[in-house]
């Protein structure tokens, strides 16, 4: 009999690896360290609210309904995706705001009311943004990034388009208006980059949410993560929770299967670790199997910011004046972003984002209250920061700036709070450095650069997931799980996908 791939972990990454290989016919076995499926994006319940824990943007929805339909499944039949609109609310420090939305006849007049003379600008660095995404995409997001040859086919096109550049740099050459070279250049902190350092690579992330848009799931972001599940489950697909995996088991050079935490072993065919992969090489591989990623090299990749998730439930609701996903500029930009990524010290001012779900979703929250969460990009566990001994009067700082500048009355309405420091990642989610999004993207560490999804160092060992090409984010993370159809073998004998549907997620 074949034996199965096991897939370690079950973010979006390992469950999209799950369902296209399982597709392909080969028998798939999931193993999840935490007590739920998701990742990043699983949910937290409390007091009657439900919290994303993380992802709230989807982007690029037509990825997911791929994946359902290679299982012979509408996405439609199990999730209602509604787009959301404006995609962000952006508000100055000083005042004001741009609604930041898919339509270019309402992005022209309010950047003409900024600053007419950069309407031209803007077109021509959607233009250009349109440019990058249709290689940098469309090329380039789900094939496999790993022989230097791709490296060089690419490389003349990437400098024409200026991919040495910053995104900030590229951004600024285009717009003269410092509020909105802020709205156009925030986007790269959304998968972890600095956007005076990130790749101009990154300003496809424009172009491709103008393209399909934002959308969220009624249920939350979670309700798209159990229909995962339930149509792995359809096609004989386990997802074991509270299965650690400690060691990916080597045989003269090839992966064999998995030892859990607790003594068991799983025999695999290939392993694909949806874990971080300087994780996955540092800490379940056996220094002995590796010849490229030694401990040496694991250790010196620039891990992402760290970030604090404040989430609250309050009495009523602000849905009059806060949008469904709002950015709250800081009064300083370059200089913040340069504490967060390069100091590491935590600052008396932030940049916030704050998501309202209960605005598209009002059952997200007791009737009568609503949800809330708060993200602040904050530096990384290299800082050392205590999060015990900070975390709490961090959190009522920024409480306090959304009641001043937002949210009258706010801490007098909270119902009920908690939150998560980059402890929660380094622990929780075992991510090096408690880094909100893996490897930071910098140019270094981006395309062939980044950790390839085919290990080097062991054979039948793959990689899927943020810290691996093409990068972080929902749609990043599910491209990366379609470049593994180009490295993965046919199976011996593939199984057939049940044909009968045997149940569906109550939407
Ligand atoms: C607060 C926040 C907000 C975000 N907002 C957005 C957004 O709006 N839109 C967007 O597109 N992206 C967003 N992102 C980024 C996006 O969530 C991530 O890039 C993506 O979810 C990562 O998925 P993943 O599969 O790579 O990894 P993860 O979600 O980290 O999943 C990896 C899984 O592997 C498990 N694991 C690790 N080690 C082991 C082991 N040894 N054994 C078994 N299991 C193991 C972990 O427990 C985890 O469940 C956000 C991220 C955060 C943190």
């Amino acid at each position: 009999m074949t034996k199965p791939i096991v897939i370690i972990g079950a973010g979006f990454g390992g469950l999209s690896a799950a369902i296209r290989l399982r597709a392909r016919g080969w028998p798939v076995v999931v193993l999840e360290a935490g007590d739920q499926a998701g990742g990043r994006g699983r949910v937290f319940e409390r007091d009657g609210h439900s919290f994303d824990a993380g992802p709230t943007v989807i982007t690029a929805p037509y990825l997911i309904e791929e994946l359902f339909n290679l299982l012979g499944r509408n996405l439609d039949d199990y999730v209602d995706l509604v787009p959301v609109d404006p995609f962000y609310r952006v508000r100055f420090h000083d005042g004001g705001h741009f609604d930041y939305t898919q339509d270019e006849e309402r992005l022209l007049p309010q950047i003409k009311d900024i600053n007419p003379r950069d309407v031209d600008g803007y077109l021509a660095m959607a233009e250009h943004s349109k440019r990058i995404f249709e290689i940098g995409y469309e090329q380039l997001a789900h094939v496999p990034f790993d022989s230097v040859m791709d490296m060089i086919r690419v490389a003349p096109h990437m400098m024409r388009l200026g991919n040495y550049k910053s995104v900030y740099s590229m951004v600024a050459s285009y717009i003269k208006d410092e509020r909105l070279r802020q709205v156009f250049t925030f986007q790269p902190l959304l998968i972890g980059g600095n956007p005076f350092t990130a790749s101009s690579i990154y300003l496809l992330i424009h172009w491709l949410e103008r393209k399909w848009g934002v959308w969220f799931p009624k249920g939350g972001t979670h309700a798209l993560v159990k229909a995962m599940v339930q149509v792995l489950a359809e096609v004989d697909v386990p997802v074991h929770m509270n299965s650690p995996v400690e060691e990916i088991l080597v045989s003269n050079g090839k992966a064999t299967g998995v030892r859990l935490e607790n003594g068991e072993v799983i025999e695999a065919s290939h392993v694909v670790s949806n874990a971080d992969p300087s994780f996955t090489y540092g800490q379940l591989i056996k220094s002995e199997h590796r010849s490229k990623h030694s401990d040496r090299r694991v250790k010196n990749v620039r891990q992402s910011m760290g970030l604090f998730v404040g989430y609250f439930g309050a009495e009523g609701d602000y849905n009059d004046d806060v949008m469904h996903h709002e950015i709250l500029l800081g009064p300083r930009y370059k200089g913040l972003l340069n504490d967060i990524f390069n100091r590491r010290v935590l600052t008396d001012d932030f940049s916030l984002y704050l998501h309202q779900p209960t605005r598209t979703d009002p059952s997200l929250a007791p009737e009568g209250k609503s949800s809330f969460y708060v993200l602040s990009p904050v530096p990384n566990q290299k800082s050392g920061i205590d999060w015990d001994q900070e975390g709490e009067a961090y959190f009522d700082r920024i409480l306090e700036h959304l009641e001043g500048r937002l949210m009258p009355g706010l801490r007098d309405r909270i119902t009920t709070k908690f939150h998560v420091t980059p402890r929660y990642f380094e622990e929780e989610l075992r991510t090096p450095d408690g880094a909100g999004f893996g490897p930071e993207p910098t140019l270094t560490q981006s395309a062939w650069f980044r950790y390839h999804n085919r290990s080097e160092d062991v054979e039948g060992l793959f990689f899927v997931g943020a810290g691996t090409h093409p990068g972080a984010g929902v749609p990043g993370v599910i491209s990366s799980a379609k470049v593994l159809d180009r490295v993965v073998p046919d199976p011996k004998l593939a199984i057939p996908l049940p044909s009968q549907v045997l149940g569906r997620v109550a939407k």
